[in-house]
């Protein structure tokens, strides 16, 4: 029973090829083989988790040059565990108040134009998200008269593969201007991973804690991790679910939980990644996306082209663009008509662009011809 899909078909699902590329809604990625090994083995045993915790934490924050880690469930858990920790700070009585942050600092600051999908996880803990600066900019004295008493953390998410935002605060700046008046900063690198050096860079930068997503690196999707100062770290431990069982203090970590196998697949993936032949991995990401374009190259009416990025997560991909006087239908009724296609395909234009944009993330092999194919079919018979 191993044709395509089955286990989702017999539950009455439909499965889909994954065009769009590590995207949450479709399940985001598929653990490596080290890395399910890696889970497998950690099945034979029981272990403390405060333990574990101790002991994968140091071993990421070896591997990477960084004071202490500490495994989460995501990303999105680590921010949330982060602003707990900057409001609470490792007070057992205030720890077991959130998110009711009366008494506490609670206020996360964030520049105007760098609002972003994910920053609702850093209110989940009770926290208040505060702009600072508007759409055209912000400037330092912006940020300077912006941090009070009640600000707990500044936080700037990264995304290095887009262009340099030149009206923002540098996160060179916002540390300078935070520290200044002994507030920490929160940065989100759930993205960069690559090249290495970007891995773990922006708390040797100076910032007191960074995220990152193991979803991106081949750990089971539901991971990821906080990097940051040991006391940073700490705090973020007490705040956990590890904290609410081991330590019988109720923080709002509770349900943000994580296998012991997750935290040992974690630790694999990194390890894998940091011993990975990135050249080969790269090599292979533009090989699919070249396999996309194979048969939709000089077709009247299509714009198709290579996405050459190769910074942070999703390395390469195609854009594509119809021209719908001359094919009759436009980029978004090809999304819909792949997405009822046999099998189906999922492609998105991602928000404030108009062409398609196909990631070769979540693409099996034999999955880029099918990909291809099925677009020009579908061009071919609109
Ligand atoms: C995916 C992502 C997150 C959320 O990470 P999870 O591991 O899914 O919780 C946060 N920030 C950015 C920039 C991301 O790409």
């Amino acid at each position: 029973m191993s044709e395509w899909g089955y286990i989702y078909k017999s539950l009455g699902a439909t499965p889909v090829i994954n065009a769009t590329g590590s995207v949450t809604f479709l399940g985001g990625s598929t653990p490596v083989k080290e890395v399910k090994e890696a889970m497998e083995a950690a099945d034979s045993a029981y272990v403390p988790l405060v333990d574990l915790e101790k002991a994968a934490g140091k071993r990421l924050a070896d591997l990477l040059g960084v004071p202490a880690a500490y495994i989460t469930s995501g990303a999105g858990s680590a921010l949330t565990l982060a602003t707990a920790a900057f409001m609470a700070g490792i007070e057992d009585n205030k720890i077991q108040q959130l998110p009711d942050t009366s008494g506490m600092p609670n206020e996360i600051i964030i520049q105007k134009r760098q609002r972003y999908w994910y920053d609702r996880c850093l209110e989940f803990a009770g926290a208040k998200l505060v702009e600072v600066g508007n759409e055209k900019g912000t400037t330092h004295r912006d940020l300077v008269e912006a941090i009070t008493e009640s600000t707990a953390a500044i936080a700037y998410p990264v995304a290095e593969q887009n262009p340099v935002d030149p009206n923002i605060l540098s996160l060179e700046d916002v540390i300078d201007i935070s520290h200044k008046q002994n507030k920490p900063v929160m940065v989100d690198a759930a993205g960069q991973i690559y090249p290495l050096e970007n891995f773990g860079k922006y708390v040797k930068m100076g910032a007191d804690f960074q995220c990152i997503a193991a979803k991106y690196m081949g750990a089971p999707h539901s991971s990821g991790f906080a990097l940051g100062t040991e006391e940073v770290i700490e705090a973020i431990s007490r705040h956990s679910f590890v904290g609410y069982e081991a330590r019988r203090i109720r923080g709002i970590g509770r349900p943000q939980k994580i296998d012991r196998q997750e935290i040992i697949g974690v630790v694999a993936a990194v390890e894998r990644w940091m011993s990975l032949n990135h050249e080969d991995r790269l090599a292979h990401a533009e090989k699919q996306s070249k396999l996309i374009m194979k048969p939709l190259l000089n077709v009247a009416g299509l714009e198709v082209e290579l996405n050459n990025n190769i910074i942070g997560h999703q390395p390469f991909g195609v854009f594509i663009s119809i021209d719908k006087e001359k094919i009759g239908i436009s980029n978004e009724e090809l999304v819909i008509k792949l997405k009822n296609h046999s099998p189906s395909i999922w492609t998105r234009i991602p928000e404030d662009e108009d062409k398609i944009s196909i990631h070769v993330f979540g693409l099996n092999d034999g999955e880029p011809e099918i990909v291809g194919e099925s677009i020009k079919k579908i061009i071919n018979n609109p």
